[in-house]
């Protein structure tokens, strides 16, 4: 029987390594994408084969076409893709509209919206019965930032997030009668090095008293919601955007 594959983009770190690591726990086999840390993605790689599991470290940055095309070739000789996980993005420094640079906004964009539908657009050709595949899951990573516009803050981050949650409609739709079911999560504030990533190493341990949970959440709290909508478990749920956010995402 043909491998199961699933591709993780930055599957390397955070949310993504334990996207990863279940997933090689139920068998599937799977892509760890990652742009530059290959020490990251080679550690998942091994404690996934330790785990009995098979999987390989693929770098590709989503901001790319060509390595899209390139991840997505490395997946087919593995085996059948079953899966994508949309799962890289990026924030930045805090600032306000008012400072954004257009190099900024093209490099949250480009990978966070671009990439995302780049890698639908490369899972949906292989999986979907209109193109002769046998179906197939897509679980895009979208934010509460997309509810919250994260003000003073990155709002070009949650404007590229509020673009995830309109995709995962839209596509769920184009593709619901072609066996693939397309769904999101939308994370709150998860302990995770994104916050670092944007300046703000302390900013879970300054908001956890804030949060309605008094606590972040954890990768693998939003990873266990991602393995549901992949798994058969979910099968009647397309385009949903399912919060994981401790209650963050529904505050007043
Ligand atoms: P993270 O810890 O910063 O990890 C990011 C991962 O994405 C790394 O594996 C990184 O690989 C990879 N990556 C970054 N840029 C990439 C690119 N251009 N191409 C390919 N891979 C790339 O992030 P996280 O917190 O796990 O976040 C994962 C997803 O959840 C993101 O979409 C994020 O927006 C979303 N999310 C997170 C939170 C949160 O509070 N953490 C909340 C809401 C939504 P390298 O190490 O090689 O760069």
């Amino acid at each position: 029987m043909s491998e199961k594959v699933v591709i993780v983009t930055g599957g390397s770190r955070g949310i993504g390594a334990s996207v990863s690591r279940k997933l090689g726990q139920l068998g599937y086999t799977v892509v760890v994408n990652y742009a530059s840390n290959s020490q990251a993605a080679d550690d998942v790689v091994s404690r996934i084969a330790a785990e009995g599991g098979k999987a390989v470290a693929v770098q590709a940055d989503v901001a790319l076409e060509a390595d899209i095309l390139k991840l997505f070739e490395e997946a087919d000789k593995l085996g059948t893709l079953v899966g994508l996980v949309n799962n890289a993005g990026v924030v930045d420094m805090s600032q306000r509209v008012d400072e954004m640079s257009v190099e900024r906004l093209n490099r949250i964009f480009t990978i966070n919206v671009i990439g995302s539908f780049l890698c639908a657009r490369e899972a949906v050709k292989r999986m979907s019965t209109k193109h002769g595949g046998a179906g197939g899951n897509i679980v895009n990573l979208a934010s509460a930032g997309s509810k919250l516009g994260s003000p003073a803050q990155y709002v070009d981050y949650a404007a590229s997030k509020g673009a995830i949650d309109t995709m995962t409609v839209g596509l769920a739709l184009e593709v619901a009668d072609e066996n693939i079911r397309v769904n999101a999560v939308r994370p709150g504030i998860i302990d995770t090095e994104l916050h670092a990533s944007g300046g703000l190493p302390d900013r879970v341990a300054q908001l956890q008293s804030k949060l309605p949970m008094k606590r972040a959440g954890t990768a693998d709290e939003v990873a266990d919601a991602i393995i549901w909508l992949m798994s058969d478990q979910s099968s009647y749920t397309t385009g949903a955007i399912l919060d994981v956010s401790g209650g963050r995402s529904i505050l007043p």
